[in-house]
């Protein structure tokens, strides 16, 4: 049978083995002295005995000599062989000790002395080892051994003092001489330590388990690159609602049921989990049958050994109540109370992630108009429910994917998202517009609401939620500035601020250049249908554009302090022409010209109409000032005191458009003008409204009681004029008599016609 030695001592015991006969006979011929005999021998038979026997004895005796020498080398061999073999066994760490056939001790190692408590080696020897063992174990593997097996087992047996101690044992079958086992060596390894270790442990995995099984949160464990899941607790099927088998079948099984939108997050959080040896956190939603969902927490934990991490630990948690607790102080938070729609953090929050993601969106800012006469009116609690019916037609006008919010006030925001074309834009703005416009009913009472709203778009008007905010917010007070209850994009009002500008540094130009000039409309008396005036009206001959109407330049020139320069520029031209009339057409007594609010106000209006007047060498009450109503209202007192000034120089006054502003008899009264010029909007309806006639008749008679004249401007049919005779206006003045026209044209004119009024 081949032996093959499987460690140290199965070589110690091949050597031993193959010793054992020699140490037989070393112990018998060593017992017998047998080397100073043969030379004692020798000895005699070479003095004592006669030839030639003492010459044989002598060759006996050398003879034997020579055997003892080598069965004396023999001997060392052996003792050597025994001392290297004791040496071996005092240093084996283990129970090291050689068996007899029937399982006795035949020796053992000092330190399997120690280990078996016992307290001498003697005490040992010839004992059956066997018998210390429980059960058949111990006494199989020592058969297998002698049947020239290695073999082993564990167990535990008491020591010699009685405590029970777990062991390993091995053998190695010792072999005699012709190759059969004579003795079988035994290794055996105090375990009780590990032993004890392995039991503590497994008590404590069964209260891990015990744990797991009663706790909802999910332990799991996986390795370091997440390949493989090595431990995943029982909560794992209430959790996830789905078995453990096919989690087993499929180890990516779990990441089935996590809602496609955190996955990705997830994920990250577990490979920087890793990356970066810290723990981290993940919330994501499990999709769950009949359409349930459940948030989930997870906190995952790198397990680091020899400083890198080998494994990840991981607790899940069900987070559906915290979440859902947290959305609602979220919504809270981020919700208008009075309106429900987003408030300012959330419009803010929602357009930063807008301009984060880049693509186009248009952000609207709808602002009620003239929301305050409301809320003065009626009340702050009607005032709220007209914000929140505006609120709810926003919302329900707008396409999917809309956002809606009240930043605060009137004031909403829509962010439409893109992208879009103009023509989708002004639809979108038209629906809102429209929506807002529809009556709305407070307190039994119908209020009817306009917006104007302003649109910027993103990236072209601004790529960040400020930038964007200002240009909506310009280009909702441009759609103010349009009149209220419509709309304007961004550019548009950029587009109209650049020409305004532009315009403004033209008109510089057209003062220094003498690019204006005035056209003059024929006034006509309505009784005798005689020229009796004019009105001079001012016009732009513009370089390039040609003639342009005041209302093309007027505004620009009011909002610039131009109009001041401009109305000194009209004075001056009008003054002459009041003199060149004066002499070619006598009967044409006046001669009016409009000054603006902010003419009116400026100081150097007295003077420069003294000095115009003194130069041209005119009487003063040939000019005439027309002033609007609002002219005068805005600042009474100082109204007064201008007046005064110019009537004390025979300038004579009209109140323009009379009509279209306060219209206020009391005023009338108050500044005593001389003229009173009934707005284009009465004259418009007079032949057919009757109420407009009647108004009109009443403002008439009121005037003449004052001493006031009435013109009446923008006559343009003759049922027009016949009504005005009817209800005795004094003059009147309009296309169907004659448009403005430059002076000369109506001194032409004047002179070859005489009356113009048709009877
Ligand atoms: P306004 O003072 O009410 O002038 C009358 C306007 O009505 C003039 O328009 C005139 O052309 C127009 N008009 C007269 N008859 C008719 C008619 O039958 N039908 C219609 N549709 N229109 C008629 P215009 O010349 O365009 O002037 C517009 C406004 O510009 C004036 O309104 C006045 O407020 C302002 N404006 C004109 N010239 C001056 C000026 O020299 N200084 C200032 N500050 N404002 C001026
Ligand atoms: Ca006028
Ligand atoms: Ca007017």
């Amino acid at each position: 049978m081949q032996r093959e030695p499987t460690d140290f001592l199965g070589t110690i015991g091949e050597n031993v083995a193959s010793k054992l006969p020699y140490l037989e006979y070393a112990r018998r011929f060593d017992g017998l002295g047998l080397a100073p005999l043969g030379v004692l021998i020798a000895a005699c038979g070479t003095f004592f005995v006669p030839m030639p026997w003492n010459i044989a004895l002598a060759a006996l005796v050398l003879a034997l000599t020579l055997v003892v020498h080598r069965m004396q080398a023999a001997h060392r061999k052996i003792f050597v062989a025994r001392q290297v073999a004791h040496a071996l066994l005092a240093i084996a760490e283990d129970c090291l000790k050689l068996l007899s056939l029937d399982g006795r001790i035949m020796c053992i190692s000092d330190v399997g002395r120690n280990l078996i408590e016992a307290e001498c080696a003697d005490a040992l020897i010839d004992i059956d080892w066997l018998a210390l063992w429980e059960g058949p174990d111990a006494r199989q593997a020592f058969e297998r051994a002698k049947a020239g097996e290695s073999t082993s087992f564990s167990g535990a047996c008491r020591t010699m003092t009685g405590t029970l101690k777990w062991w390993t044992s091995t053998f190695a079958p010792v072999y005699g001489e012709h190759g059969r086992v004579t003795a079988v060596l035994c290794k055996s390894r105090d375990i009780t330590a590990e032993r004890n270790l392995i039991d503590e442990l497994r008590g404590n995995a069964r209260v891990q388990k015990d744990m797991e099984d009663h706790v909802d949160a999910v332990f799991w464990t996986a390795t370091h690159d997440f390949r493989e899941l090595l431990h995943v607790s029982s909560a794992f099927e209430r959790m996830w609602e789905m078995p453990m088998s096919a989690l087993e079948a499929d180890q990516t099984a779990w990441s089935q049921r996590v809602h496609p939108d955190d996955i990705g997050a997830l994920r990250v959080e577990m490979r920087s989990a890793v990356q970066t040896g810290s723990a981290k956190q993940s919330y994501f939603r499990l999709c769950l049958p009949h359409e349930r969902t459940r948030w989930v927490r997870a906190d995952i934990y790198p397990v680091t050994g020899d400083g890198a991490v080998s494994r990840v630990v991981s607790v899940c948690v069900d987070a559906t109540d915290e979440r859902e607790r947290l959305q609602e102080l979220h919504r809270l938070a981020n919700t208008d109370s009075l309106t429900g729609l987003a408030n300012r953090n959330a419009m803010m929050e929602t357009l930063v992630g807008r301009c984060e993601a880049g693509t186009a969106f248009a952000y609207l800012f709808v602002d009620v108009d003239r929301f305050k006469s409301i809320n003065d009116t009626a009340g702050h609690i009607a005032g709220d429910a007209v914000l929140r019916t505006i609120a709810r037609r926003i919302q329900e006008a707008l396409p999917g994917g809309a956002v809606a919010a009240r930043p605060g006030g009137d004031e909403f925001t829509v962010i439409l998202p893109g992208p879009f074309d103009q023509e989708s834009i002004e639809r979108a703005c038209r629906k809102l517009a429209a929506a807002c416009h529809r009556p709305i009913k407070v307190d039994c009472k119908s209020v009817t609401m306009t917006c104007s709203i302003g649109v910027a778009l993103y990236p072209e008007h601004g790529r960040t939620p400020e930038a964007l905010f200002i240009s909506a917010d310009m280009a909702m007070y441009a759609a103010k500035r349009a009149g209220r209850n419509t709309f304007r994009v961004f550019g548009e009002r950029e587009k109209d601020d650049l020409a305004r500008a532009h315009l403004e540094s033209e008109l510089h130009g057209a003062i220094r250049d003498n690019q204006f000039v005035l056209h003059y409309q024929p006034q006509y008396r309505v009784k005798s249908g005689a020229l009796v005036g004019v009105e001079a009206l001012l016009r732009w001959n513009h370089p390039s554009l040609g003639m342009l109407p005041p209302g093309a330049f007027v505004p620009v020139l009011e909002e610039s302090a131009l109009i001041v320069e401009a109305g000194h520029w009209v004075i001056r031209e009008a003054v002459q022409s009041a003199a060149r009339l004066s002499g070619a057409l006598p009967a044409v007594c006046s001669v009016a010209l409009n000054v603006s609010p902010k003419q009116f106000r400026d100081p150097r209006l007295v003077h420069v109409l003294r000095q115009a007047i003194r130069r041209a060498g005119i009487d003063s009450s040939r000019i005439m000032l027309e002033i609007t109503e609002s002219a005068l209202i805005d600042n009474v007192d100082d109204a007064q005191e201008v007046l005064s000034k110019v009537r004390d120089m025979g300038v004579r006054i009209a109140i323009d458009d009379f009509g279209t502003g306060y219209s206020s008899l009391s005023y009338l009264a108050r500044f005593r003008p001389d003229v009173l010029k009934l707005d284009k909007s009465f004259v418009d309806n007079i032949a057919t409204d009757e109420m407009v006639r009647t108004v009109v008749e009443g403002v008439i008679g009121l005037a003449h009681k004052l001493g006031v004249t009435v013109v009446a401007e923008g006559v343009e049919t003759q049922d027009q004029l016949d009504t005005l005779r009817a209800v005795h206006c004094d003059k009147v003045q309009g296309y169907l008599l004659s448009r403005p026209i430059p002076l000369a044209v109506l001194m032409e004119r004047a002179g070859s016609v005489g009356t113009a009024v048709a009877h």
